[in-house]
């Protein structure tokens, strides 16, 4: 039997150092809902992050950050983006979304979550991994691989995609593999308009271009596992070179391998988790371990982003009407909050991914013809709603 070293009680423990458990921290210290003392933070992540994927936050919330929770970046930190672009194999035109406010920004992960300060003497921290818990009436226990018991009122868990706080408690969730890798890279271009975002559908793969700098664009690459697989040595750069240049040859856009300080890839296999009831007795699940959907609209990120949001409504109702954190009213009154955007963002998502992953030239054709008339329609209201965040 593991031996527990220590026994400490606390209001509320967040779990996970990603960019969901960082944010959450952060604003529940910028709140001042709860005491210094009362917060603890299992993290076992690198204290300087050096995740250089970007990501899209959409206006909504970004506005929110900035104006509700003092989350500032500054100007040269991010890339505003005012369009989007949809292209599809054979097309026309493309779906062309302009929003002279702007849809949203392109920070780097790295710098949005380095951007968080926390200071040491803000919080409790623990550097080891959860690897049991328990419950009582009153609280939640967390049992740490170094043998530390956690004891609180409420556990936020961001513990990701494989969430093993998820599976301890036994909160029920459907898993779905969509036989697609993500690959995540960049590449030099040129040509590439600076606040332009692009998705391309393309027969076996789609492909999400993001501006980075001047030259440089992020791609998030979403490919099908029987394409990666037929090929014994899959060179990732030749082949996405060789789909984005011919795509974009008649716009005269090229794109080109990156510089070595930019040519590390990141690969994930990629499978929708849908957790219906993300919440059980003193534990609330957030980000990725409450929701994981396709990445063709960058919105994982700003479904966390809204969990957070909607955390701390509950928290400041709890404390208004003397609510005890983790009440089973407060965690109902959490997963309401979540569910409407929840449901939209993991089925429209899944939707588009099954249209355009099982075509074929007929399937096509008519997928033309319909972006042909969105582009006239008030349709395409879908397609801005989905990135705008509203
Ligand atoms: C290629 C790609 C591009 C994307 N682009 C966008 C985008 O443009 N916009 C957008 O909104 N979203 C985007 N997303 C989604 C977004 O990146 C994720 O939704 C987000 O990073 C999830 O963060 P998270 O903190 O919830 O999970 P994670 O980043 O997975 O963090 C989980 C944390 O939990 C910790 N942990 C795990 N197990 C334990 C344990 N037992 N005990 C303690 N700690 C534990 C881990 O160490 C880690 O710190 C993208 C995703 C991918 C794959």
């Amino acid at each position: 039997m593991r031996k527990i070293k220590k026994d400490k009680k606390f209001d509320i423990t967040v779990v996970g150092g990603g960019l969901t458990g960082t944010l959450m921290v952060s604003i529940l210290i910028n709140s001042g809902i709860v005491e210094k003392n009362k917060l603890c933070w299992i993290n076992t992540d690198r204290k300087i992050s050096t995740d250089k994927r970007v990501s899209f936050i959409n206006y909504k919330n970004f506005l929110k950050l900035e104006n509700n929770y003092g989350i500032n970046l500054s100007n040269q930190k991010f890339i505003n983006i005012n369009k989007i672009e949809i292209h599809n194999l054979d097309e026309v035109t493309p779906i062309t979304l302009e929003d002279k406010f702007g849809h949203g920004v392109i920070v780097r992960n790295d710098i949005f979550r380095n951007n968080l300060r926390i200071f040491d003497n803000d919080l409790t921290v623990y550097k080891s991994k959860v690897v049991d818990t328990d419950y009582n009436e009153f609280h939640r226990y967390l049992i740490l691989e170094n043998g530390n018991k956690v004891n609180s009122s409420l556990v936020l868990s961001a513990d990701g995609n494989s969430s093993a706080l998820r599976q301890l408690s036994n909160i029920k969730f459907i898993n779905y593999d969509l036989d697609h890798t993500i690959i995540s890279g960049f590449l030099n271009t040129k040509n590439f308009h600076f606040n332009t975002a692009k998705q391309i559908f393309l027969k076996d793969s789609f492909i999400g271009l993001l501006p980075f700098s001047k030259n440089v664009t992020n791609f998030v690459w979403s490919l099908d596992n029987r394409i990666l697989n037929e090929k014994n040595n899959f060179k990732y750069y030749d082949e996405i070179l060789e789909r984005l240049n011919t795509f974009f040859y008649k716009n005269g856009i090229y794109f080109d391998y990156p510089s070595s300080k930019n040519n590390k890839l990141q690969t994930y296999p990629i499978n929708i988790k849908y957790v219906k009831k993300p919440f059980t007795k003193r534990l609330a699940l957030i980000g990725d371990a409450a929701h994981s959907i396709h990445p063709l609209a960058g919105q994982g990120f700003n479904l966390s982003i809204e969990d957070c949001f909607n955390v701390m409504n509950c928290l400041h109702e709890a404390k208004n009407i003397g609510k005890d954190f983790g009440e089973i009213s407060i965690l109902t009154e959490y997963e309401k909050s979540t569910k409407s955007r929840k449901n939209f963002i993991t089925l429209v998502t899944t939707i588009l991914f099954y249209i355009f992953k099982k075509r074929n030239n007929f399937m096509n054709t008519i997928i033309n013809l319909a972006f042909k008339n969105i582009e006239k329609t008030s349709s395409k209201q879908i397609f801005k709603f989905l990135a705008r965040g509203y």
